[in-house]
């Protein structure tokens, strides 16, 4: 049905998918170390679904990980950005092998730490800031 003043539409219960959700199987738990694999195969087929196309790739790439503080980026309760590993004004490009999903804290932190200014980075320079950076995650519980 559709409002003809105002031109807006009713939707259909029929128009919705249906998604079932696989049930934990019985006894598993996170805090079970043993079960580590399972869960984080759940998390990444939740991500999956939850993501547009170019998040799924970035994803699987870095399997699933956030390439500063190495945790996972399958929790939805921490919003994701997209960083450039090289950026444009650099010369890098915004194609996939120069793109990473990280957690938005981390880019964040990172930027405070190698500003977009003067020279780029170091590899040993660059893992120093990640070391910092999962040290300030540690510290404020993030
Ligand atoms: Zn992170």
């Amino acid at each position: 049905m559709t409002d003809p003043k105002k031109n807006k539409q009713l939707t259909k219960m029929s128009w919705i998918p249906i998604v079932r959700y696989r049930l934990i199987k019985f006894r598993a738990t996170p805090y079970d170390s043993s079960l580590k694999g399972y869960f984080s195969s759940r998390d990444e087929k939740e991500f999956n679904r939850n993501c547009i196309k170019s998040k799924q790739r970035m994803a699987k790439i870095q399997n699933y990980k956030c390439p500063i503080c190495n945790k996972s980026i399958t929790d939805f309760t921490e919003r994701l950005e997209v960083q450039e590993k090289v950026p444009v004004i650099y010369g890098g490009t915004r194609k996939y092998n120069n793109l990473q999903l990280v957690h938005r804290y981390c880019n964040k932190q990172y930027y405070k730490i190698f500003p977009l200014k003067g020279e780029l980075p170091t590899k040993q320079q660059k893992q120093k800031g990640y070391k910092i950076i999962r040290q300030l995650r540690l510290a404020e519980i993030l």
